[in-house]
């Protein structure tokens, strides 16, 4: 988190275990957060304790009724694997506890022209493309979903679904899910988030085999598959925020924090 971040106050009054893997936390008393409405809109989150931050999609938002400074209501799916600085403190009962968060960024930016949309991700895309499949309700949305829990209704129905078991060791498969699409006629939008090094993998095959245009898709890699604990969290919205200013595209920012995130 840059000094120049907005952060704001949270309290959390609800944490659901939705599944093994995937527990869902219910924030609120946010005075003055504003939502940029993007579908797969993040923030970065500061637990008890901890001056880092992690970033986390914004499955939903209720702004304020009555008051403003009652402050609007957030609510984030956490993913519990098995050993990190957030992982470790969602696995208890926080109700009650303060956390700080950072202000809305999003990248979800489907071309006008589109006439489908590709989802695929991990666990931790779940929150994101739960929204965004919310939020897409003019085209025909596939989901590839590779998630270790039975998530059945966690998706919208307007999507169609296929579900994959993460591999009991070693990498994801989404790259090879990825290669073996057959990909609809047409303009469309394929937006994909999950480990690292798959994504890169991803972006170089939709850049040199399928030669899509850049504005055709978002591959982001939203966790990193090492054994041990991150050493730092690279926040992505100075850098998004300079890529823009720079005239950069999506795919061009993206590069750039996995390439800080190496650093
Ligand atoms: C834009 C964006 C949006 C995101 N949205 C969400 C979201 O909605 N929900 C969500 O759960 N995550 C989301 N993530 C991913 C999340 O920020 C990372 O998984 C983060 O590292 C988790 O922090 P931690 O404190 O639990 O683990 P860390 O302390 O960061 O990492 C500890 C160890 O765990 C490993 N690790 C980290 N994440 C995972 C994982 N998911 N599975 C297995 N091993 C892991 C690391 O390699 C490291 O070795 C998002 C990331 C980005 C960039």
């Amino acid at each position: 988190m840059t000094a120049r971040a907005q952060a704001y106050d949270a309290t959390v009054t609800a944490r659901e275990q939705l599944s093994e893997h995937l527990v869902r936390l219910t924030l609120a008393g946010l005075d003055g957060f504003a939502s940029t409405g993007i579908p797969d809109e993040w923030i970065g989150l500061v637990v008890p304790g901890q001056f880092q931050s992690r970033y986390y999609t914004v499955r939903s938002w209720e702004p304020p009724t009555g008051s403003p400074r009652a402050g609007g209501t957030l609510v984030l799916d956490v993913v519990v694997h098995e050993v990190g600085l957030v992982t470790e403190w969602a696995s208890r009962d926080i109700v009650g506890d303060t956390v700080v968060i950072t202000e809305a960024k999003g990248s979800f930016a489907r071309p006008p022209a589109a006439r489908w949309v590709l989802l695929v991700g991990d666990l931790t895309a779940m929150p994101a493309m739960a929204r965004i499949a919310e939020s897409v309700t003019d085209l025909p949305v596939r989901i590839w979903a590779e998630v270790p829990d039975d998530l059945g209704g966690y998706l919208p129905d307007n999507a169609d679904v296929t579900w994959l078991d993460p591999p009991s060791e070693g990498a994801s498969r989404l790259a090879e899910v990825v290669e073996a699409i057959d990909w609809p006629d047409g303009e469309g939008y394929f937006w994909m988030a999950g480990e690292s090094a798959q994504m890169r993998a991803i972006r170089k095959h939709l850049m040199r085999e399928r030669r899509l245009a850049t504005s055709a898709y978002d591959v982001m890699g939203y966790w990193r598959g090492v054994k041990e604990r991150q050493p730092r969290a690279v926040d992505p919205g100075p850098i998004w925020r300079a890529g823009k200013a720079a005239g950069k595209t999506d795919e061009e920012i993206w590069a750039d924090y996995d390439k800080a995130r190496d650093e």
